[in-house]
């Protein structure tokens, strides 16, 4: 049997406000889709400077909610990173379009913006960006090349909601930008997710379908004192509930401290690490504010295996984040062996491995992680 984890590589927080946000809720007349859903999408899109928040019951009902609302389907073309959780590119499938994999910078593992013309057709209609780790993609560059091609620009954002760009938040970067609560992530629900928009029209067609497809849900029936709704296209239960979204609400007071609590647990890695020539952070850069949903270094490949075994042993959750999603046996069945065509991601791979980092991790903790990854660097044989 595996060693138990005493130490993830993320872990969520809930406090006792937290609590009594739920519990307040759970006495309340409305469970669900009530005013409390309501008000977490009115504080998150106040937070990231959107003028509209969609919640839905995770970042991947969000992702298709989003791919649906631009009207993404069968034939279409769309433009990804294969560096991100498989949810990102499903989400192209749920809508029965073609996801085309653009190659990452080696340095950063964000899309490489110079690779991205190359792979556009008359087809392609949308460019999904993922902040790896929590690092915002080059948006002034994805913008151009979006706007150039006509392509809907959509921001896989579940890693980096809080963090910003040149000054500018995530939420306004891209026309659709997509955000999950699930528990590693910056701030939790449970589970849960959110989309939000500066287009009015994108936001109604993705209320309408995280509702089955129907125009008003019974909040805004019992609002506008009718009975009558039509489903005006088919669309599915994606809906959050005001339980979740109490503690989402909550959990968002404290997303600028969790953030701060993040960037000094990655500092001090950076600082550790800065007299150690084997091991190799990921670049930040310098013109963004990271989320550091992930603290990811890069190691020999020869290394990464036996210093990730080496770390279980101890209890140390380090992890993989991510095989290349082309790399997974169902793309490999349903679009043939497309090895070779992410060289970089696919390198990359080999040598990652996530660290430790959530908010109430201790400087303690750190130098456990850091001396026992010198230790198993050490140990590590050139196989
Ligand atoms: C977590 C995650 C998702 C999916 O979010 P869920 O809320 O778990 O559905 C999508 N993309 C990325 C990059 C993620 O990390």
């Amino acid at each position: 049997m595996a060693p138990e984890v005493t130490l993830p590589y993320g872990r969520h927080q809930v406090d006792d406000e937290d609590v009594a946000a739920v519990v307040e809720v759970l006495r309340s007349d409305w469970l669900t889709t009530g005013p409390t859903v309501e008000a977490f999408e009115t504080a998150v899109s106040a937070y990231v400077e959107s003028e509209h928040a969609v919640a839905v019951s995770s970042g991947t009902a969000g992702l298709h909610a989003a791919l649906y609302a631009i009207g993404i389907g069968p034939g279409d073309e769309v433009l990804v990173s294969p560096m991100t959780f498989v949810a990102t590119v499903n989400a192209v499938l749920y809508q029965g379009a073609l996801p085309v994999f653009v190659d990452v910078e080696a340095d950063t593992l964000l899309i490489d913006p110079t690779l991205i013309e190359p792979k556009i057709t008359p087809r392609t209609k949308a460019l999904i960006a993922v902040d790896y780790a929590g690092q915002p993609c080059d948006y002034d560059a994805l913008r151009g090349i979006a706007d150039r091609h006509g392509l809907y620009l959509i921001a896989d954002a579940c890693h980096s909601l809080g963090a910003s760009y040149r000054g500018r938040p995530v939420g306004t970067l891209a026309d659709l930008t997509v955000f999950s609560f699930h528990p590693v992530k910056p701030i939790t629900c449970g589970e849960g997710g959110m989309v939000v928009t500066r287009d009015p029209q994108l936001a109604h067609r993705m209320r309408c379908f995280r509702n089955h497809g129907i125009d008003l849900d019974p909040h805004q029936r019992l609002v506008a004192g009718t009975w009558r709704y039509q489903m005006q296209d088919l669309g599915f239960n994606y809906r959050l509930s005001d339980l979740h979204c109490a503690l989402g609400l909550s959990q968002l007071k404290k997303l600028d401290l969790r953030i701060a609590q993040r960037q000094a647990i990655a500092d001090t890695y950076d600082q550790l690490f800065s007299s150690q020539q084997q091991l190799v952070s990921l670049r930040r850069k310098a013109d963004i504010s990271h989320g550091f949903h992930l603290y990811v270094i890069r190691l020999a490949p020869q290394k990464r295996d036996q210093v990730f075994t080496r770390l279980r042993t101890q209890g140390i959750g380090v992890n993989v984040h991510y095989m290349p999603v082309h790399l997974h046996a169902f793309y490999r069945h349903s679009f043939g062996d497309q090895s070779g065509c992410c060289p970089v991601a696919e390198r990359a791979f080999e040598t990652i491995l996530s660290l430790p980092i959530f908010p109430a991790m201790q400087e303690t903790e750190v130098k456990r992680v850091v001396e026992a990854l010198c230790v198993a660097m050490s140990e590590a044989r050139p196989s």
